[in-house]
């Protein structure tokens, strides 16, 4: 039996018909949530295996009802709870690439896969797998949307708005939730996109009322530039900055590769396009090989100019050479190679509803 007063009760999750109540903490509080033993139950083999232990003396009471002292914060035990008795909050987190997603809904992800809730847990993992691109023509996509929030005109006034990547997926983030709820799929994307910002760009210094100073190594100021993008630098583990810097390192190589594979310059000349499409390709880090490698793709040049059967030769190479470097990303990350979808031998598959709601 523990104090009744020690505890706090939650607002709307405590029923006075419950017939359990579980107490978790969260910062140096303790709450609690009394709840039906069957609607648990009924959502998870965990929780009904839980509650049929017998009751016995020294099991623990509140409220004249069974507790139980759950080891999880209790700020993602209230979303658990609050997505089992209003089915609706589960509707926001199923938003199509919710920026914060991987922040807000990461608790309850990991504890509806801890007590195999196993509908939540198996929207909520289809909606992170769907947000990040899994193909090449996703990912295009993607960047193509990106660029048209980027060049959208932004009101100065708006402090929230300027920061463009307030729309965009965080990739830092996204990495954390897909180590620890093991949904490598989005890891290849991911960790791409990180490998494209620079790590002078840290989303919550920049966002903070008094952003510190930031220097390179020669000691030149790095101003933030509108539209240019920031990520969470500080999430990353060990191992992630490991493959960070290993995927960084082997796009090098393959843009140096690429850039030192002859073309038939005829004209001769420094200023030949081919030379300086090449260049693009060194520049860095923080680079983007695919999007340069896409921009000499489609560069189109007038059948007149003298390297003109170079060029398509080179926007030929480059639209192969970017499925190539797709590819391989788990490769050059070092990230777990990818098995197929994984077959836990469910048939309850469940498929997202994308794009446009439609009314009526
Ligand atoms: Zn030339």
């Amino acid at each position: 039996m523990v104090a009744e007063d020690e505890f706090l009760r939650h607002q709307d999750l405590y029923y006075a018909d419950g017939s359990v109540v579980l107490l978790a903490a969260h910062a140096g509080k303790t709450h609690a949530f009394r709840v039906h033993k069957s609607v648990l139950g009924s959502h998870s083999r965990v929780f009904a295996d839980m509650f049929v232990l017998p009751s016995t003396a020294e099991n623990e009471t509140y409220d004249g009802v069974d507790s139980v002292q759950m080891p999880d914060d209790a700020k993602d035990l209230e979303d658990l709870l609050r997505a089992l008795y209003y089915p609706g909050t589960i509707l926001s987190m199923l938003e199509n690439r919710n920026p914060l997603a991987a922040i807000k809904y990461k608790g309850i992800l990991l504890l509806s896969q801890k007590y195999f809730v196993r509908v939540l847990h198996k929207l909520l993992r289809a909606r992170f797998r769907a947000d990040w691109p899994s193909t090449l023509t996703e990912w295009d996509r993607l960047m193509e949307h990106y660029a048209s929030l980027s060049s959208s005109t932004v009101p100065h006034h708006d402090a929230a708005s300027q920061f463009v990547d307030n729309r965009m997926l965080e990739p830092a983030s996204a990495i954390r939730l897909a180590r620890e709820a093991n949904i490598p799929e989005i890891l290849p994307a991911a960790f791409y996109m990180l490998s494209t910002i620079s790590p002078f760009m840290d989303f919550d210094a920049l966002r903070s009322s008094n952003p510190p100073p930031l220097t390179d190594s020669q000691g030149n100021v790095l101003l933030w530039q509108p539209g240019q993008r920031s990520a969470r630098w500080g999430l990353l583990t060990p191992d992630d900055w490991l493959c960070l810097s290993r995927g960084r390192h082997s796009m090098m190589d393959f843009a140096q590769t690429f850039e030192a594979q002859e073309g038939d310059c005829i004209c001769g000349s420094q200023d030949c396009i081919q030379y300086d499409n090449k260049k693009k390709l060194l520049k860095g880090p923080p680079q983007d090989l695919l999007r340069v490698l896409k921009d000499i793709g489609s560069q189109g040049t007038l059948p007149q100019y003298p390297c003109y059967n170079a060029l398509q030769a080179l926007a030929s190479r480059s639209v192969q050479t970017r499925s190539v470097l797709w590819e391989n990303l788990c490769y050059y990350f070092g990230l777990p190679e990818v098995v197929d979808d994984q077959n836990d031998g469910d048939s309850d598959d469940i498929a997202l509803v994308e794009g446009e709601f439609i009314d009526g």
